[in-house]
Protein backbone atom coordinates (compact mmCIF):
# COMPACT_ATOMS: atom_id res chain seq x y z
CA UNK A 1 0.00 0.00 0.00
CA UNK A 2 1.69 3.60 -1.15
CA UNK A 3 0.97 6.96 0.48
CA UNK A 4 -2.07 7.43 -1.04
CA UNK A 5 -3.70 4.39 -0.61
CA UNK A 6 -3.22 5.24 3.30
CA UNK A 7 -6.29 5.67 5.27
CA UNK A 8 -6.15 7.34 8.25
CA UNK A 9 -10.16 7.74 9.83
CA UNK A 10 -10.95 9.30 12.98
CA UNK A 11 -14.25 8.99 13.00
CA UNK A 12 -14.65 9.99 16.50
CA UNK A 13 -13.47 13.53 15.51
CA UNK A 14 -15.63 13.15 12.42
CA UNK A 15 -18.44 12.31 13.99
CA UNK A 16 -18.67 14.83 16.47
CA UNK A 17 -17.62 17.65 13.95
CA UNK A 18 -20.39 16.62 11.50
CA UNK A 19 -22.82 15.72 14.45
CA UNK A 20 -23.22 12.48 13.29
CA UNK A 21 -22.82 8.99 14.80
CA UNK A 22 -18.99 6.86 14.01
CA UNK A 23 -20.91 4.92 11.42
CA UNK A 24 -23.19 7.35 9.94
CA UNK A 25 -19.52 9.06 8.66
CA UNK A 26 -18.53 5.33 7.38
CA UNK A 27 -22.14 5.22 5.73
CA UNK A 28 -21.75 8.64 4.26
CA UNK A 29 -18.32 7.74 2.64
CA UNK A 30 -19.76 4.34 1.51
CA UNK A 31 -22.45 5.68 -0.12
CA UNK A 32 -20.80 8.16 -2.48
CA UNK A 33 -19.14 7.81 -5.87
CA UNK A 34 -15.51 9.29 -6.17
CA UNK A 35 -13.54 11.07 -6.63
CA UNK A 36 -13.99 12.54 -3.35
CA UNK A 37 -10.93 13.68 -1.25
CA UNK A 38 -11.97 14.86 2.54
CA UNK A 39 -9.26 16.90 4.11
CA UNK A 40 -9.75 16.74 7.99
CA UNK A 41 -5.80 17.40 9.80
CA UNK A 42 -3.66 14.01 9.93
CA UNK A 43 -0.35 12.86 10.24
CA UNK A 44 0.84 14.70 7.04
CA UNK A 45 -1.58 17.44 6.85
CA UNK A 46 -3.31 16.05 4.56
CA UNK A 47 -5.92 12.95 4.88
CA UNK A 48 -7.05 11.14 1.88
CA UNK A 49 -9.83 8.75 2.10
CA UNK A 50 -10.36 5.91 -0.11
CA UNK A 51 -14.00 5.02 -0.54
CA UNK A 52 -13.52 1.30 -2.05
CA UNK A 53 -11.29 0.77 1.76
CA UNK A 54 -14.65 1.92 3.59
CA UNK A 55 -16.94 -0.22 1.53
CA UNK A 56 -16.45 -3.41 3.44
CA UNK A 57 -19.40 -4.66 5.90
CA UNK A 58 -20.51 -1.38 7.11
CA UNK A 59 -24.07 -0.99 7.81
CA UNK A 60 -26.06 1.56 6.67
CA UNK A 61 -27.37 3.42 10.18
CA UNK A 62 -28.68 6.61 8.49
CA UNK A 63 -27.75 9.84 10.05
CA UNK A 64 -28.87 11.17 13.89
CA UNK A 65 -30.05 14.06 15.52
CA UNK A 66 -29.02 15.02 18.78
CA UNK A 67 -30.40 18.07 20.89
CA UNK A 68 -29.79 19.46 24.22
CA UNK A 69 -32.74 19.49 27.10
CA UNK A 70 -33.00 23.53 26.29
CA UNK A 71 -32.24 23.31 22.39
CA UNK A 72 -31.94 26.69 21.19
CA UNK A 73 -34.30 25.85 18.02
CA UNK A 74 -37.28 24.94 20.36
CA UNK A 75 -36.47 28.15 22.53
CA UNK A 76 -39.56 30.04 21.07
CA UNK A 77 -41.61 27.24 22.82
CA UNK A 78 -39.74 26.72 26.23
CA UNK A 79 -39.42 30.74 26.71
CA UNK A 80 -43.41 30.48 26.43
CA UNK A 81 -43.99 27.14 27.87
CA UNK A 82 -41.76 25.70 30.61
CA UNK A 83 -42.88 22.49 31.05
CA UNK A 84 -41.88 21.80 27.57
CA UNK A 85 -38.84 20.70 27.87
CA UNK A 86 -39.11 17.87 30.43
CA UNK A 87 -42.49 16.73 28.39
CA UNK A 88 -40.92 16.83 25.34
CA UNK A 89 -38.16 14.68 26.41
CA UNK A 90 -40.53 11.91 27.17
CA UNK A 91 -41.77 11.46 23.40
CA UNK A 92 -39.81 8.72 21.34
CA UNK A 93 -40.54 11.95 18.58
CA UNK A 94 -39.68 11.26 15.15
CA UNK A 95 -38.36 13.80 12.74
CA UNK A 96 -40.27 14.81 9.77
CA UNK A 97 -39.48 14.52 6.44
CA UNK A 98 -38.75 19.02 6.30
CA UNK A 99 -36.25 18.16 9.19
CA UNK A 100 -34.28 15.39 7.44
CA UNK A 101 -33.93 17.45 4.13
CA UNK A 102 -32.64 19.90 6.48
CA UNK A 103 -30.19 17.94 7.98
CA UNK A 104 -28.73 16.81 4.72
CA UNK A 105 -28.85 20.40 3.65
CA UNK A 106 -26.63 21.18 6.72
CA UNK A 107 -24.20 18.33 6.04
CA UNK A 108 -23.66 19.08 2.54
CA UNK A 109 -22.51 23.17 3.47
CA UNK A 110 -20.81 22.09 5.95
CA UNK A 111 -18.81 19.86 3.73
CA UNK A 112 -18.39 23.05 1.74
CA UNK A 113 -17.78 25.59 4.14
CA UNK A 114 -14.75 23.12 5.96
CA UNK A 115 -13.23 22.80 2.47
CA UNK A 116 -13.90 19.02 2.88
CA UNK A 117 -14.72 18.27 -1.15
CA UNK A 118 -11.70 19.07 -3.43
CA UNK A 119 -12.37 19.52 -6.84
CA UNK A 120 -15.68 18.24 -6.77
CA UNK A 121 -19.18 19.98 -7.38
CA UNK A 122 -21.61 19.32 -5.19
CA UNK A 123 -23.70 18.42 -8.20
CA UNK A 124 -20.91 15.72 -8.90
CA UNK A 125 -20.91 14.56 -5.33
CA UNK A 126 -24.54 14.81 -4.10
CA UNK A 127 -26.93 14.63 -7.06
CA UNK A 128 -29.28 11.77 -7.29
CA UNK A 129 -27.99 10.01 -4.55
CA UNK A 130 -30.32 8.08 -1.86
CA UNK A 131 -29.34 9.25 1.54
CA UNK A 132 -31.17 7.67 4.47
CA UNK A 133 -31.73 9.94 6.98
CA UNK A 134 -33.62 9.36 10.37
CA UNK A 135 -36.77 6.79 8.62
CA UNK A 136 -36.31 8.71 5.35
CA UNK A 137 -34.65 7.71 1.93
CA UNK A 138 -34.12 10.93 0.60
CA UNK A 139 -33.28 11.59 -3.13
CA UNK A 140 -30.86 14.82 -3.16
CA UNK A 141 -32.11 17.09 -5.94
CA UNK A 142 -31.37 20.06 -7.41
CA UNK A 143 -33.45 22.24 -5.61
CA UNK A 144 -31.41 21.09 -2.50
CA UNK A 145 -28.10 22.03 -3.53
CA UNK A 146 -28.93 25.23 -4.84
CA UNK A 147 -30.50 25.98 -1.54
CA UNK A 148 -26.70 24.47 0.39
CA UNK A 149 -24.88 26.32 -2.14
CA UNK A 150 -27.06 30.07 -1.72
CA UNK A 151 -25.88 29.83 1.93
CA UNK A 152 -22.46 28.99 1.31
CA UNK A 153 -21.89 31.60 -1.34
CA UNK A 154 -23.57 34.30 1.22
CA UNK A 155 -20.94 32.71 4.52
CA UNK A 156 -17.89 32.76 2.34
CA UNK A 157 -18.85 36.51 0.55
CA UNK A 158 -19.54 37.78 3.83
CA UNK A 159 -16.61 36.59 5.93
CA UNK A 160 -14.45 37.41 2.84
CA UNK A 161 -15.82 40.81 2.85
CA UNK A 162 -15.62 41.33 6.55
CA UNK A 163 -11.69 39.43 6.98
CA UNK A 164 -12.96 37.24 9.89
CA UNK A 165 -12.91 34.20 11.19
CA UNK A 166 -15.36 31.72 9.80
CA UNK A 167 -16.33 29.37 12.20
CA UNK A 168 -18.69 26.29 11.03
CA UNK A 169 -21.42 24.51 13.55
CA UNK A 170 -19.68 25.93 16.53
CA UNK A 171 -20.43 24.49 19.60
CA UNK A 172 -21.88 27.57 22.12
CA UNK A 173 -22.54 26.86 25.47
CA UNK A 174 -24.33 29.52 27.87
CA UNK A 175 -23.19 27.88 30.96
CA UNK A 176 -23.16 31.37 33.24
CA UNK A 177 -26.87 30.58 32.30
CA UNK A 178 -27.03 26.73 32.70
CA UNK A 179 -25.20 24.27 31.53
CA UNK A 180 -28.60 22.82 29.55
CA UNK A 181 -28.20 25.36 27.63
CA UNK A 182 -25.88 24.99 24.34
CA UNK A 183 -26.06 24.46 20.65
CA UNK A 184 -24.32 24.64 17.49
CA UNK A 185 -23.97 27.76 15.42
CA UNK A 186 -24.60 26.89 11.89
CA UNK A 187 -21.47 29.80 10.84
CA UNK A 188 -20.20 32.53 13.41
CA UNK A 189 -17.70 35.30 11.56
CA UNK A 190 -15.77 36.78 14.57
CA UNK A 191 -14.22 40.05 13.66
CA UNK A 192 -12.44 42.33 16.20
CA UNK A 193 -15.54 44.99 16.38
CA UNK A 194 -18.21 42.27 14.89
CA UNK A 195 -19.91 39.16 14.90
CA UNK A 196 -22.33 37.97 12.21
CA UNK A 197 -24.57 34.92 13.64
CA UNK A 198 -25.53 33.19 10.33
CA UNK A 199 -28.30 31.07 10.38
CA UNK A 200 -29.77 28.49 7.51
CA UNK A 201 -33.57 27.74 7.42
CA UNK A 202 -34.32 25.34 4.83
CA UNK A 203 -38.32 25.42 5.63
CA UNK A 204 -40.36 27.49 3.26
CA UNK A 205 -42.13 29.54 6.15
CA UNK A 206 -40.51 32.47 6.45
CA UNK A 207 -38.47 32.74 9.63
CA UNK A 208 -36.94 36.88 10.92
CA UNK A 209 -34.15 37.48 12.36
CA UNK A 210 -35.73 40.24 14.16
CA UNK A 211 -35.43 39.23 17.94
CA UNK A 212 -34.72 35.33 16.68
CA UNK A 213 -34.50 33.49 19.94
CA UNK A 214 -32.31 30.61 18.35
CA UNK A 215 -29.97 33.07 16.69
CA UNK A 216 -29.75 35.39 19.97
CA UNK A 217 -29.00 32.39 21.81
CA UNK A 218 -25.95 31.71 19.48
CA UNK A 219 -25.20 35.05 19.73
CA UNK A 220 -24.88 35.66 23.36
CA UNK A 221 -22.94 31.83 23.64
CA UNK A 222 -20.73 33.31 21.44
CA UNK A 223 -20.07 36.69 22.74
CA UNK A 224 -19.12 35.15 25.51
CA UNK A 225 -15.80 33.63 23.90
CA UNK A 226 -14.99 36.09 21.17
CA UNK A 227 -16.74 38.97 21.89
CA UNK A 228 -16.74 42.11 24.33
CA UNK A 229 -19.27 44.83 25.44
CA UNK A 230 -18.82 46.62 22.49
CA UNK A 231 -19.27 44.20 19.90
CA UNK A 232 -21.85 44.55 16.81
CA UNK A 233 -23.62 41.63 16.36
CA UNK A 234 -25.20 40.94 13.08
CA UNK A 235 -27.67 38.05 12.81
CA UNK A 236 -28.61 36.68 9.43
CA UNK A 237 -31.21 33.54 8.28
CA UNK A 238 -30.77 32.56 4.67
CA UNK A 239 -33.75 30.50 4.14
CA UNK A 240 -33.67 29.79 0.09
CA UNK A 241 -36.53 27.75 -0.01
CA UNK A 242 -38.76 30.13 1.70
CA UNK A 243 -41.99 30.34 -0.69
CA UNK A 244 -42.96 33.90 0.12
CA UNK A 245 -42.05 36.59 3.13
CA UNK A 246 -39.71 38.87 0.88
CA UNK A 247 -35.89 38.30 0.12
CA UNK A 248 -34.13 34.85 1.17
CA UNK A 249 -31.21 36.62 3.01
CA UNK A 250 -32.33 38.93 6.01
CA UNK A 251 -30.09 40.35 8.10
CA UNK A 252 -31.01 42.46 12.05
CA UNK A 253 -28.11 44.00 13.47
CA UNK A 254 -28.15 44.59 17.28
CA UNK A 255 -25.59 45.13 19.88
CA UNK A 256 -23.52 43.14 22.78
CA UNK A 257 -25.32 45.63 25.17
CA UNK A 258 -28.76 44.36 24.26
CA UNK A 259 -28.36 40.61 24.03
CA UNK A 260 -26.48 40.26 27.94
CA UNK A 261 -29.48 42.70 28.87
CA UNK A 262 -32.16 40.10 27.18
CA UNK A 263 -30.41 37.14 28.63
CA UNK A 264 -30.27 38.36 31.88
CA UNK A 265 -33.71 39.62 32.06
CA UNK A 266 -35.60 36.96 29.82
CA UNK A 267 -33.33 34.25 29.07
CA UNK A 268 -32.37 33.26 32.34
CA UNK A 269 -35.68 33.26 33.87
CA UNK A 270 -37.14 31.39 31.41
CA UNK A 271 -34.71 28.50 31.98
CA UNK A 272 -34.96 28.69 35.37
CA UNK A 273 -38.60 27.88 34.99
CA UNK A 274 -37.91 25.18 32.96
CA UNK A 275 -35.66 23.74 35.31
CA UNK A 276 -38.32 23.55 38.15
CA UNK A 277 -39.33 20.47 40.01
CA UNK A 278 -42.58 21.17 38.49
CA UNK A 279 -42.65 23.50 35.67
CA UNK A 280 -45.97 25.23 34.27
CA UNK A 281 -47.67 24.45 31.31
CA UNK A 282 -48.75 27.50 29.45
CA UNK A 283 -51.07 27.12 26.52
CA UNK A 284 -51.12 29.27 22.93
CA UNK A 285 -50.34 29.41 19.40
CA UNK A 286 -46.91 27.82 20.03
CA UNK A 287 -48.28 24.35 21.18
CA UNK A 288 -48.85 23.77 17.38
CA UNK A 289 -45.08 23.25 16.93
CA UNK A 290 -44.71 21.28 20.68
CA UNK A 291 -43.74 17.72 20.15
CA UNK A 292 -45.36 17.26 23.67
CA UNK A 293 -48.55 17.87 22.77
CA UNK A 294 -49.57 14.22 22.05
CA UNK A 295 -49.23 13.52 25.95
CA UNK A 296 -49.76 16.80 27.26
CA UNK A 297 -53.33 17.33 29.68
CA UNK A 298 -53.41 20.62 28.98
CA UNK A 299 -52.91 20.67 25.64
CA UNK A 300 -55.94 17.67 25.24
CA UNK A 301 -58.34 20.05 27.16
CA UNK A 302 -58.33 22.63 24.85
CA UNK A 303 -58.42 20.43 21.73
CA UNK A 304 -61.14 17.92 22.87
CA UNK A 305 -62.52 16.13 19.62
CA UNK A 306 -59.35 16.54 17.68
CA UNK A 307 -56.73 13.48 17.56
CA UNK A 308 -53.50 13.78 19.76
CA UNK A 309 -51.72 15.34 17.61
CA UNK A 310 -54.05 18.46 16.78
CA UNK A 311 -54.55 17.89 13.57
S1 LIG B 1 -48.51 21.17 24.13
FE1 LIG B 1 -48.39 23.33 24.75
S2 LIG B 1 -48.91 23.31 26.93
FE2 LIG B 1 -48.37 21.22 26.36
S3 LIG B 1 -46.20 21.01 26.83
FE3 LIG B 1 -46.37 21.58 24.66
S4 LIG B 1 -46.20 23.81 24.64
FE4 LIG B 1 -46.68 23.21 26.75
Amino acid sequence: MNNEDTIFIDTKQLAERWRMDARSIHNLRLKNKGPSYIQPSGPNGKVLYDLNEIKSGKKDQGYQMKHALLSPSSADKWTKCPAMPTLAAKVDYQVGLPAAVGTLIHSMTEQLLKGFLVDVTLEDYWLGKTELVEDFEIIVDQDMIDCAKIYVDYVQDRAKRLNGKLLVEQKVRLQEISEDLYGYADALIITPHKMCVIDLKTGKYPVSPEHNKQAMIYAIGALSRYGNEDTEVEITIVQPRATWGGKPIKTWTTSAEFLVNWAYDFLKPSVDACLEENPVYVYGDHCRWCNARSICDLYKQYNKGEDNDGK
